[in-house]
């Protein structure tokens, strides 16, 4: 390495802990800051002091990958103990199982198909003149059909994302699979699990290091950013620029808790997918800790509310319609065009990323930067 460099990284979220950690380790300085109170992001997690229930204060999060090399990274850095995350969903006052697998299909249909004769029926119930979806809504006709469709996708997408389905892509409901056993594993990845002492305890042993100095409760507008000779920025892109092209739009979440003797949902997440009921699904906490749930007398539930999110608001999902695409295009340009500036995570590139996708983004982020320090040319 040439000369070590002193880098700022706004955001103490996977994305940028994982990004200071790499650089750290080639010999550059790391300042992070986080207007938060804590590190994690909306990874964060805490042990609810009335319960002793560990939170997951910013909604459910699961990991789950693929991805070898991100799966020994977070092994470093806690005990991921074994998770299986499986979810319900309510429907016109019946429970089903979710993702579509041979269990909700025989259940929706009141029927005892077999896997061929199920891919048959769904076939059948398939819109086959849809070859190329445009829309979340064409996708779900082209996957499973109207009736399904509507029972278990269209009120919960509305809900989720304030406005019709036939105005979001497509890709929203490729993340779901649907299956023709009784596989009911919400997640096809082979790594699944959750930190045994939570996600913000992962994310300490991530920053800590010599070379990392962290300060919470400050953020990037606070700071004099130009003493640095290089920022990483994980917060909203369109933040940065003062949202002068105008604001992309996001969801905001609200979760309304509640205690109640354990256990008392009996699962860890159940979802709604009717239109008239408000809210979109029901956490309880304790399952996303397995290893423990005997030990609670009492239970944390939330009930999760989805809505736009106002200029005050937490952002938790980029919406990414037509509109929010052809002005995060002009933002990413602005972007490119600022010097000593790299922007990245779930908010700095405005992207649906899953954490796995966060790590493994951050550390060629971080390659990225080390490559172009070496050779003194500007990232
Ligand atoms: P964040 O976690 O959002 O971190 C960004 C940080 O930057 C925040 O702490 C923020 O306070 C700080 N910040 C922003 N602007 C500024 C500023 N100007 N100054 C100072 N600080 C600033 N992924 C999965 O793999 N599995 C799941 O089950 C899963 N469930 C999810 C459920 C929900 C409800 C949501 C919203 C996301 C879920 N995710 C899940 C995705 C996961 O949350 C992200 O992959 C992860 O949080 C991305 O990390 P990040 O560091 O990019 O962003
Ligand atoms: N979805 C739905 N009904 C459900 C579960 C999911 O309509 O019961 C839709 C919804 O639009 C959601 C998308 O499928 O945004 C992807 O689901 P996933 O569980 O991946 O969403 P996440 O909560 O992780 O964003």
């Amino acid at each position: 390495m040439t000369d070590p460099k002193h880098i700022l990284i706004v955001g103490a979220g996977f994305t940028g802990a994982v990004v200071a950690r790499q650089l750290a380790e080639a010999g550059h300085r790391v300042l992070v800051i986080d207007e938060r109170n804590h590190v994690a992001g909306n990874c964060h997690t805490e042990r609810d002091p009335e319960t002793g229930v560990m939170v997951h204060v910013y909604g459910p999060h699961i990991f789950h990958t693929g991805d070898d090399g991100v799966w020994r990274f977070i092994n470093d850095h806690c005990t991921m103990m074994p998770y299986r995350h499986q979810v319900r969903a309510v429907v016109r006052g019946q429970v089903y199982s979710m993702p579509i697998n041979l269990h909700t299909i025989n259940q929706f249909l009141g029927t005892n198909l077999s896997p061929a004769e199920a891919q048959a029926r769904i076939t059948d119930l398939a819109e086959s003149t849809i070859t190329d979806p445009q829309s979340f809504e064409e996708q779900a006709l082209k996957f499973v059909g109207r009736d399904i469709y509507e029972g278990f996708f269209r009120g919960y997408t509305r809900k989720q994302w304030g406005v019709d389905p036939t105005r979001l892509p497509a890709a929203i409901l490729k993340r779901l699979p649907l299956r023709f056993t009784y596989d009911d594993n919400y997640f096809a990845h082979p790594y699944q699990g959750i930190p045994k002492e939570g996600y913000t305890a992962a994310v300490d042993s991530i920053l800590r290091h010599p070379g990392i100095e962290l300060r919470t409760n400050v953020s990037a507008e606070d700071t004099d950013t130009a003493s640095f000779d290089h920022t990483v920025y994980t917060g909203p892109l369109d933040r940065y620029f003062q949202h002068r092209l105008g604001r992309l739009s996001y969801r905001t979440l609200r979760f309304e808790r509640d205690v109640r003797p354990a256990p008392h949902q009996g699962t860890a997440v159940l979802n709604y997918c009717d239109e008239d009921v408000p809210y979109t699904r029901i956490t309880e906490h304790m399952y996303f800790a397995p290893w423990e749930v005997q030990s609670f007398e009492k239970s944390v539930l939330y009930t999760e509310y989805s809505a736009a999110a106002g200029p005050d608001d937490i952002p938790y999902y980029p919406v990414r319609l037509i509109d929010d695409k052809a002005l995060l295009t002009q933002y990413v340009s602005l972007a490119q065009n600022t010097p000593k500036v790299t922007f990245a995570g779930r908010l700095g590139s405005y992207a649906y990323l899953d954490m796995d996708v966060s790590i493994r983004r951050a550390m060629d982020v971080a390659d990225m930067l080390k490559t172009s320090f070496d050779r003194n040319q500007p990232p």
